[in-house]
């Protein structure tokens, strides 16, 4: 039997999509393997939001060179963010790779006779369901407007039918994604919003648990937060990208908001639902971002209390307004200690955050089974461990939490 092998960096968009190919390689006859060497068909899934990611993609593909060459048989493909307009400047420089096709497109030189959705065919618990592709947004030191598009999002009832076809394999959970999902539906027809997708997935049968990234400050809206507090399915968790807390720095970012709109949309979300866990982003070290500049980023985490932080390194990627316009010229060293102090300040907050919940009784959807222990995600994203002897994968289990970490939970079933 033909095998397929998918190598996938980068976001869960990305990881999405490889799902995604996986399965449409399996309509095909086609069976995974984990090793290159081993499969006729490979296809390298590429994110170049950092130089870092792209580097090692490019390494990937060099090293897949000497393959090529003992087995010219074998057909190479690249997706992903590395595949951009230029596909002719892409093929002159790696003339090894057979295919490059657009990030979220399927091999189109390969015929599909089924007409089955392409969907994960076993799928996990909690799956990722694309909903807008690309990004209109242009913040300065962003890559992706370039590499993914213009954004297309995706019709309420091709989404939905999708969902229903999931939870027909065991899908409990959906995470809808989208570079700006708040963006979601003004490019469909009647401009449906994110608001309207949530309530029509919220009546689906058999669906546990709704929940959805990345939000954006300057688009995000008061209807969808009242939404997020009514639809039962919807889990209390937001995902709401801050990048820095100083005003000039976000203007030179070309974000679109001020730290005050950040600050009174956090405040809107947590009136109105209760319990709700905020997740944040930062960068650190953009182009002359002073130590002042920096601490006032420090300030408003230590300000507004969220249950994550994701914090990156500003590093220029070519082609991007920041690159172009700004030098790069905080010293790494300073990056880094940066980044020490906001991951330092963020352990100290999640440890307060998490220990609240010693002693509670928290709802836990299973999504999979390590070393002897149980684990899954509460309602707020939280990610549980616990023991039991009986099969509880894609169970909702209540669980006593008995010990608590920044990054985690433990606990036991609670006895009815
Ligand atoms: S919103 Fe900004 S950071 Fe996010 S994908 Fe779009 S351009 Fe990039």
């Amino acid at each position: 039997m033909h095998q397929y092998h998918i190598w996938t960096i980068g976001c869960q968009m990305n990881k999405a999509e490889s799902e995604r190919l996986g399965s449409f390689f399996e309509q095909l006859g086609y069976q995974a393997t984990d090793t290159a060497e081993e499969a006729s068909i490979i296809v390298l899934n590429s994110c170049v939001v950092r130089q870092n990611a792209e580097n090692r993609v490019i390494n990937k593909l060099n090293a897949l060179k000497a393959l090529k060459r003992t087995n010219p048989g074998i057909t190479l493909a690249v997706t992903g963010c590395l595949v951009n307009s230029e596909v002719d400047q892409l093929k002159e420089i790696f003339p090894h790779v057979d295919h490059f096709f657009k990030p979220g497109d399927y091999p189109q030189w390969l015929e599909r006779t089924e007409l089955e959705p392409i969907l994960p065919r076993h799928p996990s618990p909690t799956t990722f369901v694309p909903i807008i592709q690309g990004c209109d947004n242009f913040c300065s030191y962003c890559i992706v407007p370039y590499r993914r598009g213009r954004e297309k999002s995706r019709p309420i009832a091709e989404i939905a039918c999708e969902v229903k076809e999931l939870v027909r394999r065991g899908v409990k959970g959906v995470t809808l994604l989208g570079q700006n999902v708040d963006s979601y539906g003004h490019d469909l027809p009647d401009k449906p919003d994110l608001a309207d997708l949530l309530q029509e997935l919220n009546t689906i049968d058999g669906l546990a648990r709704i929940s959805f990234l990345t939000n954006h400050p300057k688009d995000m809206s008061s209807r969808l937060i009242e939404a997020v507090a009514h639809l039962e399915k919807v889990c209390e968790q937001i995902s709401l990208p801050v990048q820095s807390g100083d005003n000039n720095i976000l203007k030179a970012m070309r974000r679109g908001y001020t730290v005050e709109h950040f600050r009174q949309l956090i405040t809107e979300i947590r009136s109105k639902i209760p319990g709700v866990a905020l997740s944040t982003d930062v960068i650190v070290g953009f182009p002359s971002e002073s130590e002042l500049q920096f601490q006032q980023t420090v300030s408003l985490l230590s300000e507004l209390r969220f249950d994550t932080v994701h914090i990156a390194v500003y590093s220029p990627r070519s082609g991007t307004a920041a690159a172009q316009e700004f030098e790069d010229n905080i010293p790494p060293a300073e990056k880094k200690e940066r980044l020490n102090r906001i991951e330092q300040l963020q352990e100290n907050i999640a440890t307060e955050i998490n220990a609240r919940l010693l002693g509670k009784t928290v709802e836990v959807l299973v999504e999979d089974k390590k070393k002897g222990k149980w684990q899954g995600r509460t309602r707020s994203g939280k990610l549980v461990f616990f023991s039991n002897n009986g099969d509880c994968l894609r169970q909702l289990m209540k669980i006593r939490i008995e010990k608590t970490s920044p990054w985690s939970l433990q606990g036991k079933v609670e006895l009815k």
